[in-house]
């Protein structure tokens, strides 16, 4: 009792509107994806009296506690399963007639236990807002993602940077170590040598050579006073924070109207069926979720998450267990 009478501060994990919640005993606080909530009272197993820190509005009311969210999940799962998709798959798939396509039916099939179905179930992270000392990284994910990093180092050299990564190719004749836009060459032996002590956070094959991304690069962007923007897959993200490094991680939801111009009905269900399985699995590490109907209104709602998270006193995870 003493820990649910306790404030909170949360970071959601899933888009909650409250005007389709007929449950509401009193009005109801709708969020999103990643807003920082301060739950001012969670003495009530139910419901949560909340506010808004961080997030694009503002506001405060009632919003279901965790409790209540896993209880209605596991319920809805065990109705659905074999034949759909949990919610934490279903958050992000952005459109109805797609749910049959998805690959979920697997993912579903595989949730025999409750335990295993609680790990899947999106709701609130605890969080606390601490102090660091280096420019956050920036990590976006989803489609345009290549358009979306471009444009933000064009845009604003001034404030957005890329690190060198490391290779065991040959240099070309052209490249010049260590230099912006080429690589640290190094030697196989001593690339895994590094490897194996931790020193990369992602470290691929491309042609029998080794490429990869060393902490210490990021840190040497950062300590510019820059956001060194990642062009990263999602396991990259995790492996930051392992490292204590919190990278501003977005995730980009696309809108079918906006992919229905550009692509056949096919290349657009592939294109969210990837989109899906990047961010079911990687579902608890973004700052936030994005979508727009332009690449005009994407970038601008990037930008304004950047603003939001990219500060000195972020919110971020803090450990505990509610
Ligand atoms: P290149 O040798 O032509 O410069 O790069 C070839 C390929 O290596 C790129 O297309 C990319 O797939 C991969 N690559 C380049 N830099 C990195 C990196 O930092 N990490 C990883 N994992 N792959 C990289």
């Amino acid at each position: 009792q003493t820990v649910a009478k306790k404030t909170l501060f949360v970071k959601a994990l899933f888009d909650y509107d409250a005007t389709l919640d007929s449950g509401l005993p009193s009005k109801g606080l709708s969020f999103k994806y990643g807003d920082i909530i301060h739950v001012t009272n969670a003495t009530d197993p139910e419901w949560w009296q909340a506010q808004i820190v961080v997030n694009s509005s503002d506001g405060s009311g009632i919003i279901p506690s965790k409790h209540r969210v896993m209880r209605k999940e596991r319920k809805r799962i065990n109705q659905v399963k074999f034949n759909s998709t949990p919610k934490s798959l279903e958050f992000f798939s952005i459109y109805e007639e797609c749910q049959s396509q998805k690959e979920a039916q697997e993912t579903t099939k595989s949730l025999n236990s409750t335990d295993q179905q609680d790990e899947w179930i999106l709701s609130y992270e605890p969080v606390t807002q601490q102090k660091i000392d280096y420019v956050r990284p920036i990590v976006i994910l989803g489609p345009m993602k290549d358009r979306i990093l471009e444009d933000l180092i064009q845009d604003q050299p001034q404030k957005f940077g890329v690190c060198i990564p490391h290779t065991t190719r040959a240099p070309r004749a052209n490249e010049v170590h260590g230099a912006l836009g080429s690589y640290y060459f190094i030697a196989m032996e001593e690339m895994k040598r590094q490897k194996d002590l931790g020193l990369f956070f992602e470290v691929g094959i491309h042609n029998e050579n080794l490429y990869g991304t060393s902490i210490n690069s990021v840190k040497a962007v950062s300590s510019k006073g820059l956001h060194c923007v990642l062009d990263v897959r999602g396991d990259a993200i995790p492996e930051l924070q392992k490292k204590s490094i919190y990278p501003i991680a977005i995730y980009i939801k696309p809108k079918l109207s906006e992919l229905n111009k550009r692509l056949t009905h096919d290349a657009c269900i592939k294109i969210i069926q990837q989109g899906e399985r990047v961010s079911a699995e990687f579902a608890d590490c973004f700052t936030a979720s994005v979508t727009g109907d332009t690449i005009e209104e994407i970038e601008e709602s990037v930008l304004h998450v950047i603003k939001l998270h990219g500060g000195s006193e972020p919110w971020l995870p803090s450990g505990e267990m509610i």
